[in-house]
C-alpha cells in the first residue's frame, strides 16, 4: 500500500483558475517522489493540501491507508494528527536554542522517555552530519547546517511521510549541490517516504525515485527519471527537462516507434514517436543540445548546418547552429572549443533523441 495517495485533487482559491486541477498520484512506502514544475504550477499548494495547511476543494488524500481529506465525505484531519514531517525553504529553526534543543523538541511533545529521546537525537544528528555541533546555538551555524537541523528535527520522530518544499533554494550553489546529494543518502538510509517539490530539474533527477512534472495544476507525466528524461510524454515535459531545441515538420512515414518527418525542401529525418501521431500531422521535434553532434559525416539524419555563435564555458562549449533556417543550441563536452563561428559543417541528429510531438501551435521556443 502506498504511503500517500492523492486522487482527483482540486483546489480553487477565491480568485483565478484552479491552482490544482484534478491531480492523482501515489507515493509508495519508502519512495521519494518529486513534483517538478515552473513557478505557479501548483506544487506548493499540493504539498500544503497533503499537510492539511490548505483545504482542498474536492478529491481525496490518504496517508497510510487513512483518508485525511475528503471534502465530499466531510473529512478533514488537522495537520498535527497527520503524522508528517515538513521541511521548508526557510530554515524553520528556533534561534534561541542549541542544535540539540531544536532537534529534541518534537520528541518532548510526543512524550518520549528522556533516555530514548537522547539516543534518537544522537542518531539523527549523526545521520545529518551535525554530531559535533550538537551544543552550539543554531544561530552560530551556516545556512546549510541550519537546514540540516530543520531536516533532523523533521525526521527524529520518524513520521510516516516527509514533505519538503524547495528546502535547498536559500543555499548558495555549492552548498546546495552538497546537501542535495547528502539528502538523498539520508532519506534512503532512513527508508523514509517523501514528497519533495522543486522547480529545479537537476534536483529532481538526483533526489527522485520518480518525478511528476506539473503544469497549470495538472500532472503531465509521472515516471522514473529515465522515463521523464528519455521518453517525455509531451513537448512541455521535453522542453522543461532540457530538450530546448525544436524543429517543425510533417510526419510522412510511420513504422513501429519511429517515423520520418519532412522538414521542408525535401529534407527528411528519422524521428522517435513517443505518442500516437497520424501521417500528415504537423509535428514539432524536440532535441536536447547534448544529443546533437557537430561535424559527424556518417549515420542517419546527417544535415548541413552553419555555426553562428559559440560560448566557451571551460569544460563545455555551447554552439548556436543554423539548421533548416532555425537556430538550435548544441552542447559539446570537453575543454576544447572545436568549431569556428561561420563554418559550414554537418550535424548528426540521432533518431532516438529526436522526439516528435503533435504541433499544437507556437511554443516558447519560436
Ligand atoms: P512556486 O514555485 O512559485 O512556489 P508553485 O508551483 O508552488 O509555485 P503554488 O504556490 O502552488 O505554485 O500556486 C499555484 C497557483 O495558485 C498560482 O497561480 C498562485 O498564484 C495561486 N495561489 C496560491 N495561493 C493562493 C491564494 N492564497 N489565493 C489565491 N491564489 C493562490
Amino acid at each position: 500500500m502506498a504511503t500517500l495517495e492523492v486522487a482527483d485533487l482540486r483546489k480553487q482559491f477565491s480568485i483565478g483558475r484552479p491552482a490544482i486541477d484534478g491531480l492523482s498520484f501515489a507515493v509508495p512506502a519508502g519512495e521519494i517522489v518529486v513534483l517538478l514544475g515552473p513557478s505557479g504550477c501548483g506544487k506548493t499548494t499540493t504539498l500544503r493540501c497533503v499537510a492539511g495547511l490548505e483545504h482542498p476543494t474536492s478529491g481525496e488524500i490518504s496517508i497510510a491507508g487513512h483518508v485525511v481529506s475528503s471534502p465530499e465525505r466531510g473529512i478533514l484531519v488537522p495537520p498535527r494528527l497527520r503524522d508528517l514531517g515538513m521541511v521548508f525553504q526557510s530554515y524553520a529553526v528556533w534561534p534561541h536554542m542549541t542544535v540539540r534543543q531544536n532537534v529534541i523538541y518534537p520528541l518532548k511533545h510526543r512524550k518520549i522517555a528522556r533516555a530514548d529521546a537522547g539516543r534518537k537525537v544522537d542518531e539523527v544528528l549523526e545521520l545529518v552530519g551535525l554530531s559535533e555541533y550538537a551544543d552550539r546555538p543554531v544561530v552560530a551555524l551556516s545556512g546549510g547546517q541550519m537546514q540540516r537541523v530543520a531536516l533532523a528535527r523533521s525526521i527524529v520522530y520518524r513520521p510516516q511521510l516527509l514533505l519538503l518544499d524547495e528546502p535547498l533554494s536559500n543555499l548558495d550553489a555549492k552548498l546546495r549541490l552538497r546537501l542535495r546529494d547528502d539528502l538523498r543518502v539520508i532519506l534512503k538510509q532512513t527508508g523514509m517516504t517523501a514528497l519533495y517539490v522543486t522547480h529545479d530539474q537537476a534536483e529532481a533527477v538526483v533526489l527522485g525515485d520518480r518525478i511528476g512534472v506539473m503544469r497549470d495544476g495538472k500532472l503531465l507525466q509521472i515516471g522514473s527519471p529515465d522515463e521523464i528524461y528519455n521518453r517525455p510524454a509531451d513537448l512541455f515535459v521535453a522542453n522543461f527537462t532540457g530538450a530546448t531545441n525544436e524543429l517543425i515538420g510533417t510526419l510522412v512515414e510511420r513504422s513501429g516507434g519511429f517515423g520520418v518527418v519532412d522538414f521542408g525542401d525535401g529534407r527528411r529525418g528519422e524521428v522517435a514517436l513517443l505518442h500516437a501521431l497520424n501521417l500528415g500531422d504537423k509535428v514539432r521535434v524536440a532535441l536536447r543540445p547534448e544529443n546533437i553532434a557537430i561535424g559527424k559525416q556518417d549515420g542517419v539524419n546527417i544535415f548541413p548546418a552553419r555555426v553562428v555563435d559559440r560560448r566557451y564555458q571551460g569544460t563545455q562549449t555551447v554552439y548556436d547552429i543554423d539548421l533548416f533556417g532555425r537556430r538550435l543550441e548544441v552542447l559539446e563536452l570537453g575543454t576544447a572549443a572545436r568549431h569556428q563561428v561561420g563554418v559550414e559543417t554537418s550535424v548528426s541528429l540521432p533518431r532516438e533523441g529526436c522526439w516528435a510531438y503533435r504541433d499544437t501551435g507556437p511554443s516558447s521556443y519560436d
